[in-house]
């Protein structure tokens, strides 16, 4: 844990949060900021800054959490879709520097817009830069 992290003192319970869920490893909160009615955070209990720092089965881990998480919100909210969000880094959006997984009900009309400005390029270009990733693994 973290003296410096807000995230770490959320999940021990030392700052209180709304929890929804909670087991050894995971603390899942209900966002300050909600996009959306029930929009929450699962945090892990250790600290890991982002997805490359998480290691790969606590990152598989999150994902089931998520996937149960988001059954059993969609059956109490009566949401009409949901969105799993996971910033990394702060050009993509990170602002608390401890991974978590945003869990995001959507309703019509929620007035929300979860999106990006699709780019357009070549053929040429795609495989490039497919290249260029597949170099690497
Ligand atoms: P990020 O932008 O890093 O992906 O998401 C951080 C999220 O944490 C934001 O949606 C923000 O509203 C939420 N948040 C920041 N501080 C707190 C806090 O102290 N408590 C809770 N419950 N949420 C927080
Ligand atoms: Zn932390």
């Amino acid at each position: 844990m973290r003296d410096d992290c807000i995230f770490c003192k959320i999940a021990a319970g030392e700052i209180p949060s709304q929890t929804i869920y909670e087991d050894d490893s995971y603390r899942v909160i209900l966002d300050l900021g909600p996009a959306a009615k029930g929009h929450a955070l699962i945090l892990p209990k250790e600290h890991y800054a982002d997805i490359f720092e998480i290691p790969e089965e606590k990152a598989g881990e999150v994902f089931r959490l998520a996937k149960n998480m988001a059954v059993k919100m969609k059956a109490a909210l009566k949401c009409d879709g949901f969105n799993i969000v996971q910033n990394n880094g702060k050009v993509a959006g990170q602002t608390v520097f401890h991974f978590h997984m945003h869990l995001i009900p959507r309703y019509t009309d929620d007035g929300q817009d979860i999106n990006w400005k699709p780019g357009e390029p070549t053929q040429e270009e795609l495989k490039e830069t497919a290249d260029i990733i597949r170099g690497e693994i």
